[in-house]
């Protein structure tokens, strides 16, 4: 809607996420459409272009950049000879790849089993009651007693294996967030500053992470590498330790409920004292990018803690002087895969540390 990404620029990251999820994109279509249709989301001449399209081309999978409703994705699948999904099942895709730690990995399934609930589509088969009449002769209508009658649905049973799942992940996490606000409360007992690393999924928090901490998180050309924050100490030049933690990705069109799943990763973010984005400026969309990351550090609260700006990518750019630096605050451009302008960057964040802190001794007497 007001969004600040143009529709092509939204297609073209949607292309690069279909590659993250491991598919082969063979091709695009758009419609200019002021309201989706209730019930299929296409217009009736768009649907019939899709249509041929997907004969023509013969694809098995065809992904819509917007959310999709449960009926559209339903008449969706019954006029076409694919499988539909939407952004968001894409994303939650790639998200399952790239869980690693307990809490990332529970945290998916949530948010998976919770956008599937509502899609599931019963033929509402009477399960339990053709189980019983559909034996014949091997098992008999005596196999079938005590489960005739009326009976549950095969759609019923599902929704109801997916609720007590849903419940079963909700306590686990539970346990997990207990456990992580136990450490938060012994490293804030350190007393020592907490640095998130926040960014556009791909500007290259995970590369600079490991360049100033050495630690080995796994960097990948892919969306959506970064899916469990990771913790780590470092000393800066003026010899302040502090402790420097990565987070998830952020990506235009996360759609509100996701942000809430993955929220308890998120709460580095809320509960970090300064925050360093990563930027990539040698990316067409920097500035939507930057946007977006705005606007979810905005839904998180977290958008007026002090800032680092780490302009990365440098390496790419091909005249590095031309980049605006008054945009972003407290700037700095590096190049986290060539380890250059880390230096700078470091005591770029000692005097944000030294002014914040200068800041709390005045609000905390
Ligand atoms: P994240 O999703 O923000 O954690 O991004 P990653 O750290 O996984 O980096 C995404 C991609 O950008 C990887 O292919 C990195 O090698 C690459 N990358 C990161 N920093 C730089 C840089 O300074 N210069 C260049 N040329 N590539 C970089």
């Amino acid at each position: 809607a007001d969004s600040v990404w143009s529709v092509e620029d939204s297609l073209n990251e949607l292309t690069a996420l279909a590659h993250t999820a491991g598919a082969e994109v063979v091709g695009t279509l758009r419609q200019r459409l002021a309201h989706p249709d209730v019930a299929t989301y296409l217009g009736k001449g768009r649907l019939q272009d899709l249509i041929d399209l997907e004969r023509q081309l013969d694809c098995e999978l065809i992904i819509f950049d917007d959310e999709l409703s449960p009926t559209q994705q339903r008449n969706l699948e019954k006029a076409l000879n694919a499988r539909v999904i939407d952004r968001t099942a894409l994303i939650l895709d790639i998200f399952a790849q790239h869980a690693r730690t307990r809490e990332g990995i529970l945290q998916v399934e949530l948010a998976q089993m919770e956008y599937r609930l509502p899609r599931l589509s019963g033929q509402d088969v009477e399960f339990t009651r053709q189980a019983g009449g559909s034996r014949g002769a091997s098992g008999g209508v005596g196999g079938a007693i005590g489960v005739r009658g009326p009976g549950e649905t095969k759609l019923e049973i599902d929704r109801r294996r997916i609720r007590s799942r849903i419940s079963e992940l909700k306590e686990e996490i539970e346990d997990v967030r207990r456990q992580r606000s136990i450490h938060r409360r012994q490293r804030e007992a350190q007393a020592m500053p907490v640095i998130a690393v926040v960014g556009y999924t791909n500007a290259g928090k995970s590369t600079l992470f490991n360049a100033l901490t050495s630690a080995n998180v796994l960097a990948e050309n892919m969306l959506f590498a970064t899916l469990d924050p990771v913790t780590r100490n470092i000393t800066l030049p003026n010899h302040q330790e502090i402790l420097v933690t990565d987070t998830v990705g952020f990506i235009q069109k996360l759609p509100t409920k996701l942000i809430a799943a993955f929220r308890a990763t998120l709460e580095e973010v809320v509960e970090a004292d300064i925050l360093l984005e990563v930027v990539d400026i040698s990316h067409e969309n920097a500035i939507e990018q930057n946007e977006t990351v705005n606007e979810i550090l905005e839904e998180l609260e977290a958008a007026d803690k002090p800032r680092v700006t780490a302009l990365n990518k440098v390496d790419l750019v091909d005249d590095p002087d031309d980049i605006d630096t008054s945009l972003y605050p407290n700037a700095v451009p590096v190049s986290a895969l060539k380890k250059r302008g880390l230096d700078n960057l470091m005591e770029t964040m000692a005097r944000v540390i030294a002014e914040d802190m200068v800041e709390i001794d005045v609000i905390i007497p």
